[in-house]
């Protein structure tokens, strides 16, 4: 079945359809128009999922979707069209362009964690490209993946997009064919495991994975804003981000100042009884859930700590100097777990962060430009702010995406649509003269063959 929903779409790729700009506008204005119509079924079945707080389910998914897909909307018939190059001696007369061209059939394999946006955008982009799309998204937000099916089905003929719910199997099922490109967002261990599937049709990939976020604090930050935005960004979604700050690297002068200030944005923004906020979100499977409680024994708790079985529940945590060793800074959290490590000196710095592949992300809290510029250019990571957490998803002028470990590739507007697009660099050259000299038997002396670089 999965099979043929492949060779389906294979065969409408060669009807040539897609390649109409206008076509895809068509169908993207109708998916514009089924989001909007749904948006609130679509907040219900992320808090079905996860308990995913209305306000975070609005801003963190359905609406940047929305505006994705506006900016889109606006600018894919401009991004579309063929770019002029200039030419070279060597092929006058002639006019060079780059041609953006569809790959063709593109499978999306999605995570839980952000599940509308995750899906959603890379299927616009690959949409608006001119590709086919099967969508993949998570098992565990099967609310969500539902939601995405029926909305699809609505808009799209399933040769052109569509939707497979499952998990492991179905993924596995759809591995198995040959595509023109992949896109995956999860795991950097499922990562791997897609990019060896890829390489067996030399399918090209982009993978956007995880990493051990840093959060640099020094002693010139204003510590009482860094802790405001900290808080925000690692308990959003609670601390289900890839993009999360991961652990916190504080200067130690300034040490317990930040903790008073991460504990009384925590009791600000959840209350005393956070259980009983309906602003914090719950983990969202079981297996992830016994994972983060596992990483917190033996750990010095500063504040939260709290677990309920019954419901996935796991309080906001702050972690004094855990062990570089320890479960909780072996690998990615992903969960609202938040360890602070002190350092002395800059010079302490890269014994953290060369302990680790390079980040998805980087926060540094500094007024120190010196500092920040040297942060910025001495280490790899996808991507990060100065002065704040998770907010580089907010501008769909950057490319998001990681390097190394943490991913390969990176989109979002313009950069989705060129991710999702072939350049083909075409020269079109004219007949009405045609230079002779590199054409056999050669008879240029070689001193003047040694000068052809000027005509390149
Ligand atoms: P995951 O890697 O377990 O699963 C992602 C997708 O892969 C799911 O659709 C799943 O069904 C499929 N999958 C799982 N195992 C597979 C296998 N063996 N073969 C084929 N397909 C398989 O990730 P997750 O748990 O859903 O999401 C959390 C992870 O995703 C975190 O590590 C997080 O950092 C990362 N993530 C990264 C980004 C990013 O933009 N870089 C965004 C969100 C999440």
């Amino acid at each position: 079945m999965i099979a043929d929903a492949v060779k389906q779409q294979r065969d409408f790729f060669q009807t040539h359809k897609t390649k109409n700009v206008q076509y895809r506008r068509q169908f993207l204005k109708r998916l514009q128009h089924e989001l909007v119509a749904n948006e609130d079924a679509i907040c219900d079945a992320l808090y079905k999922d996860f308990k995913k707080p209305r306000f975070e389910a609005l801003a963190t998914e359905t609406q940047l979707v929305l505006s994705e897909l506006k900016h889109i909307l606006t600018n894919m018939e401009f991004w579309s069209k063929s770019v002029r190059v200039k030419s070279t001696w060597a092929n006058f007369p002639s006019k060079d362009r780059i041609y953006s061209e569809p790959y063709g059939n593109v499978l999306v394999i999605s995570p839980w964690n952000y599940p509308f946006l995750l899906s959603m955008s890379p299927l616009i982009g690959a949409v608006a490209a001119g590709n086919t799309v099967i969508l993949k998204p998570s098992e565990f937000s099967p609310n969500t993946s539902r939601i995405m099916a029926e909305i699809v089905k609505k808009v799209f003929p399933p040769e052109y997009v569509t939707v497979v719910e499952g998990g492991i199997p179905e993924s596995k099922a759809l591995l198995a064919n040959k595509w023109d490109y992949i896109f995956f967002t999860g795991s950097s261990r499922v990562g791997k495991i897609i990019y060896k599937s890829a390489a067996e049709h030399l399918t090209p990939v982009t993978l956007e994975l995880s990493g051990k976020n840093p959060c640099i604090v020094d002693e010139t930050a204003a510590i009482k804003l860094a802790a405001k935005r900290i808080v925000w960004g690692k308990f959003l979604n609670a601390g289900q981000t890839c993009i999360a700050p991961d652990y916190i690297l504080v200067q130690e002068s300034v040490k317990d100042k930040l903790i008073k200030e991460l504990k009384y944005y925590l009791v600000r923004f959840y209350g005393k009884n956070i259980e009983e906020s309906g602003d914090y979100a719950r983990i969202t499977t079981s297996d992830h859930y016994d994972k983060l409680k596992g990483k917190l024994e033996n750990q010095e708790v500063l504040y939260g700590g709290k677990c309920i079985d019954e419901g996935k529940f796991i309080e906001p945590t702050l972690v004094n100097e855990p062990e570089l060793n320890s479960t909780l800074m072996q690998d990615e959290i992903f969960g609202p777990l938040l360890p602070i490590i002190g350092y002395k000196t800059e010079a302490d710095i890269p014994t953290y962060l060369l302990n680790f592949e390079k980040p998805l992300a980087l926060y540094i809290f500094s007024r120190n430009k010196k500092h920040q510029k040297k942060i910025v250019n001495q280490y790899g990571f996808g991507g990060g702010i100065i002065n704040d957490t998770v907010m580089q998803i907010a501008n769909k002028n950057l490319p998001f995406g990681g390097v190394g470990q943490s991913g390969i590739g990176g989109y979002h507007g313009k950069h989705s649509f060129d991710l999702f697009s072939h350049k083909k660099a075409i020269i079109k050259k004219s007949n009405w003269i045609d230079v002779p000299i590199r054409y056999a038997p050669y008879t240029i002396p070689v001193n003047w063959v040694k000068k052809l670089k000027h005509l390149f």
